[in-house]
């Protein structure tokens, strides 16, 4: 599942290409992944400008003129593609955009999980409100990590980070990552872990996030760009995916557990 990586990546990718251009077109061939009948859907979205891209969580917004936002969810497997001016569809192509340059985008899904949902600033920002701080936000410190814990302390480090309403947009592969960064087992319970350890966390969070935005994310599944390419942060995971593999840090080998339903990778030896 796309996280906040592979999101943030797809807005930057996006951002210099359709911001300040129109909707001139929307053909919608599965019209389940919107919130409104497809007919009123195309009515109110088409003539609208696009101002801003933003990102929240795991979440793709377009901030249209007016008291519009287009919001997307990739869920499991969506992709928002910018398709150019002579583009093909996929057979999951389930939305397309047309816009005032003739240049097309995207939306395909394989599974069928994701949506795309019109909203006012009203109904956007009740939404948004469900999801914990952003990692990567000036105002998130370690005392704020330390904060959530303190409110969960018998649950998992790692679910309680991929849990949306704590903390936003990290998900099953990055909450691994950081936890074999800070040296950290995923089973810890949140009242055993110190300060130090914290911050320690705080920082792996960051880092792991970041690196990852850097390399456009994982294509673990159907992860791709908002170019169609393949992220390249897959082949820079420490943990996630590595089963029966040496551990990169010490000599033990790293495991794979089932945490919380989640298939979750760890080296016993050196995350403690
Ligand atoms: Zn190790």
């Amino acid at each position: 599942m796309p996280e906040l990586p592979e999101v943030e990546t797809i807005r930057r990718q996006l951002e210099s290409k359709i911001v300040g251009k129109k909707i001139n077109d929307i053909k919608v061939h599965y019209a389940k992944l919107l919130n409104l009948p497809e007919k009123k859907f195309i009515e109110q979205v088409v003539g609208s400008k696009i101002i801003a891209l933003k990102r929240r969580a795991k979440i793709l917004i377009w901030d249209l003129e007016g008291d519009k936002n287009l919001v997307f969810h990739l869920k499991m497997a969506g992709q928002v593609i910018w398709a150019g001016k002579n583009p093909n569809p996929a057979r999951y192509t389930y939305v397309i955009f047309t816009l005032s340059d003739s240049n097309k985008v995207f939306f395909n899904d394989k599974r069928k999980f994701g949506w795309v949902k019109l909203l006012n600033n009203k109904e956007l920002e009740k939404l948004l409100l469900s999801y914990g701080p952003e990692p990567l936000d000036k105002n998130f410190t370690w005392q704020k990590l330390k904060e959530i814990l303190s409110k969960k302390k018998r649950i998992r480090i790692k679910p309680l980070l991929m849990d949306q309403t704590l903390l936003a947009g990290v998900g099953n592969i990055y909450a691994q990552e950081a936890c074999f960064c800070a040296g950290i087992s995923p089973e810890r319970k949140a009242d055993n872990i110190v300060d130090k350890e914290i911050e320690k966390l705080y920082d792996c969070l960051k880092k792991v996030l970041l690196d990852s935005i850097k390399h456009h994310g994982t294509s673990a599944d159907a992860y791709v760009d908002a170019l169609g390419n393949k992220g390249s942060f897959e082949g820079r995971l420490k943990v996630y995916g590595r089963q029966g593999e040496k551990c990169y840090r010490c000599a033990g080998i790293v495991k794979k557990i089932k945490l919380g339903g989640r298939g979750t990778y760890f080296c016993s030896k050196c995350q403690k």
